[in-house]
């Protein structure tokens, strides 16, 4: 076998850090064209000294500070995480705000998908029946229920994709009227207007609950709302349900794909699992992807406020005019005291995961994590669970949890999410679906049948930047078409809804 050349990333000129490429890792002695030599062993995606760094100097990386030396970094040593000193967060009263807007990029005329027009207005990418809940006692049933919908009728109506029931854990036991209720109760309203669910999204509801079935209805119509007290035993509720659901089987059956505009689309960006090659192989790629879809006209969500904090000094300069630099800074302000309300602080990201793949602190992930959202001006900011309403690049407040932030996503209307990861997990969404794409070759190789796209080639020099975004933008029109199915779709995997929910439980 040929031994493959050493190789480092360095990505920017200012920058005394490296990561190293080659699957495996590096032994000591290895030396590089560069005439680098290593003094330690050097595992895959960490990082290598490009000079001598003293104690208390900065250590440097995307041209940015990740943190303080520890100690003395001798040239051609392991910067392990324990050698790497966080520094303190961007000061959100001194940030400056819509001082480099970028200019627009070019129009992208041309690019159509086949989605199901609404009578909204708003765009389809999957034809469901949606049924969603008022609380979480109904859980048993409506999943008895629907397993009997997927059996018996949902055969007769092969244009419908499938039926899913919203679940979660909300409804009751909950301080209602607590300020910050606002959240989940705006979740759970904005996922039933899903422009999947054609319209025709129906409730189900106990009858005793404080979350009353009218608030989450979406056209407050008394005959989407179905009582499970109301019903003469579990089979008078079964044969409910299934009654109400057929006559919207009916109405789902008759729609069809049209041609629409990429403007019709709401794609949702996150990571997971990430490693050090996130920032500098799949991450650049979907913002160059999240930049076609803007200059086609679409809306592009990227969110995971604990992952952007580090980094909103960047981001606030993006911003569009004033209002929604400050609306960003709120949405981190809001965040803050909501992590030292519980006594913690940001230092609980990155994960152990994201350690072992190379990430020393936060600082270090966040600068990875915006790569995500391309060179696109930021042209409007949502609080968790608002729907969105604008074009263009939008910052959707969310949890980093990838559970959370797909659900809220899944509110503010995402036809699909983009989903960058390095170590590797099989997550997916039941109401869209999710594109993997690899940081790593090692991991697509891994993972072979539950990753779509893999950027890892972005690292060895086999492809560009350029070349994987245009694939991942391609591969988007293709899956949101009904043409190509996602892995986590081909296998019918997906996770469980998760309600971001930071008022009290009673
Ligand atoms: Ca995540």
């Amino acid at each position: 076998m040929v031994k493959e050349t050493p190789l480092y990333i360095q990505v920017n000129e200012k920058d005394n850090v490296a990561i190293v490429v080659n699957t495996g890792g590096l032994e000591p002695g290895t030396v590089f064209s560069c005439g680098l030599q290593l003094i330690d062993r050097i595992p895959q995606g960490h990082k290598v000294a490009l000079t001598d760094i003293q104690e208390d100097e900065a250590i440097i990386r995307y041209g940015e500070v990740i943190g303080y030396a520890a100690a003395f970094i001798q040239k051609g040593s392991w910067v392990e995480e324990s050698l790497v000193k966080l520094p303190a967060s961007p000061n959100l009263n001194e940030l400056p705000i819509a001082n480099q807007v970028p200019d627009a990029l070019p129009p992208l005329e041309g690019y159509t998908f086949q989605g199901f027009r609404n009578q909204d207005g708003s765009a389809g990418t999957k034809n469901i029946l949606g049924i969603t809940t008022s609380v979480q006692c109904v859980v048993g049933v409506l999943d008895f229920v629907v397993r009997k919908i997927k059996a018996e009728i949902l055969p007769k109506y092969p244009n419908v994709d499938d039926v899913v029931a919203l679940n979660h854990s909300y409804g009751c036991g909950v301080a209602i009227n607590a300020p910050e209720a606002e959240i989940p109760i705006r979740t759970i309203t904005n996922l039933a207007k899903h422009p999947n669910f054609g319209g025709e999204a129906m409730v189900i509801g106990l009858g005793c609950e404080k979350l009353s079935p009218i608030r989450i209805t979406p056209d407050r119509n008394e005959a989407d709302i179905l009582s499970l007290q109301d019903q003469q035993g579990m089979m008078g509720m079964v044969h409910s349900i299934m009654e109400m659901a057929e006559e919207r089987l009916i109405r789902l059956n008759r729609r069809k794909r049209e041609t629409c505009p990429v403007s019709d689309l709401v794609i949702g960006l996150q990571c997971g699992g990430s490693d050090a090659f996130s920032g500098v192989t799949a991450n650049p790629a979907v913002g160059y992807a999240a930049d076609l879809l803007v200059r086609a006209g679409a809306t592009v969500l990227f969110s995971e406020v604990t992952e952007v904090r580090d980094a909103i000094h960047l981001l606030t300069p993006r911003a569009v005019n004033e209002e929604v630099g400050n609306a960003l800074i709120r949405e981190m302000k809001w965040y803050d005291q909501y992590l030292s309300r519980g006594q913690v602080d940001r230092s609980a990201n990155p994960s152990p995961g994201n350690k072992k793949g190379g990430l020393a602190n936060v600082v270090e992930k966040s600068l990875g994590s915006i790569a995500k959202s391309g060179k696109s001006p930021i042209s409007g900011v949502l609080a968790p669970g608002e729907k969105a309403t604008e074009k263009g690049l939008i910052f959707a407040a969310t949890p980093a949890s990838d559970f959370v932030c797909g659900t809220l996503q899944l509110s503010s209307g995402m036809h699909l999410q983009v989903f960058t990861t390095g170590r590797g997990t099989p997550y997916g969404l039941a109401m869209a679906p999710v594109v993997k794409v690899a940081t790593r070759n090692a991991l697509a190789e891994h993972w072979d049948d539950l990753i779509d796209i893999n950027a890892g080639t972005i690292a060895t020099g086999e492809r560009t930047i350029e070349e994987v975004g245009w694939e991942i933008f391609h591969f988007i029109l293709e899956v949101v078409s009904g043409r190509k199915k996602t892995w986590t779709e081909h296998w019918g995997l997906h996770n469980d809804l998760a309600l971001f929910n930071p008022a009290p439980i009673t």
